[in-house]
């Protein structure tokens, strides 16, 4: 019986799917987790879903100071009695999807880390909340399910190439860092996963007039899979064709490509052309 399993059982715990609750217990896994997050001395880390402490410890162990954001009040008393000897954890019971994170997060030393095997249920949302939040972070080091990791990986025109994709590889350089069976949790989800790194740019890899506009345009083209951008064009913004054309051509831009084929580079172009018109 694993020492994680133990704690499950003496804690009476029924585990709860509906809150994405499958653990990890083996002990090397998780050392070359938060050997893979980077996790250091000088720099402080935002846990979201500390389970029943699991990852949590080596992260103190490695890490300055150690905050883990935990919905499921049934485990507060079990983590904090695990979590005990350790001076540089806090624990905050509340939904990280609703808490003010900014104030939540005020204690910890600028800029930190987010490290978390997350529940899956909130993968998107919450990376997009945690990527768009304006929080002061170096690193997002995420345990996702394997195909959201191939999505936040993929290139254009690959079937994962999305809005996930775009704001992950515009604001982060993201990397698959360690494939995790479903063998590894408790209990074991349906799928396999993966530990992502992305650390935060420093500049966004292509420069915009207007971020706003840029993501706007880069939805617009996965509004209409399988369509022309031409046709999403006018579709979201309400364009008629000859004014759409008109964009796409000073864009550089083929009149016939489909929008989950154009890279970043060529939706800056277009978003910018956009925003000299001031069309948006
Ligand atoms: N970190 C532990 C581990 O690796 O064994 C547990 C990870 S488990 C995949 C996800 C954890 O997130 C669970 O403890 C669950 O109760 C918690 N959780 C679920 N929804 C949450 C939310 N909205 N806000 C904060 N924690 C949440």
């Amino acid at each position: 019986m694993s020492k994680t399993r133990d704690r499950i059982r003496e804690g009476n715990l029924r585990y709860k799917q509906s809150l994405g609750q499958n653990f990890l217990y083996d002990e090397a896994l998780l050392a070359e987790l938060v050997r893979a997050a980077e996790v250091n001395r000088e720099e402080d880390v935002l846990e979201i879903g500390p389970g029943v402490g699991s990852l949590t410890k080596p992260l103190c162990e490695a890490a300055g100071h150690v905050l883990s954001v935990e919905l499921d009040e049934r485990l507060v008393p079990l983590l904090s009695a695990f979590m005990a000897e350790k001076d540089n954890f806090t624990l905050v019971q509340g939904d990280v999807m609703t808490l003010d994170l900014a104030r939540v997060t005020e204690p910890l030393k600028k800029p930190f880390a987010v490290v978390a095997n997350i529940p899956y249920y909130i993968t998107t949302p919450l990376i997009l909340r945690l990527l768009t939040s304006g929080l002061p972070l170096s690193r997002l080091a995420l345990m996702v399910q394997k195909e959201v990791a191939e999505k936040i990986l993929s290139s254009p025109g690959q079937e994962g190439w999305g809005p996930l994709a775009i704001r992950c590889q515009y604001t982060c350089e993201p990397r698959l860092a360690v494939e995790v069976p479903a063998a590894c949790f408790t209990p074991p989800p349906k799928v396999d996963s993966a530990f992502i790194v992305m650390p935060v740019r420093k500049e966004p890899p292509v420069q915009v007039r207007s971020e706003e506009r840029f993501f706007r345009v880069a939805a617009a083209a996965f509004a209409l899979r399988r369509k022309t951008m031409l046709n999403n064009l006018c579709a979201t913004f309400r364009a008629d064709r000859e004014t759409a054309l008109g964009w796409m051509r000073q864009a550089g831009l083929d009149d016939k490509v489909r929008g989950e084929r154009l890279s970043m580079e060529e939706l800056a172009r277009l978003a910018d052309v956009m925003d000299e018109e001031e069309t948006l």
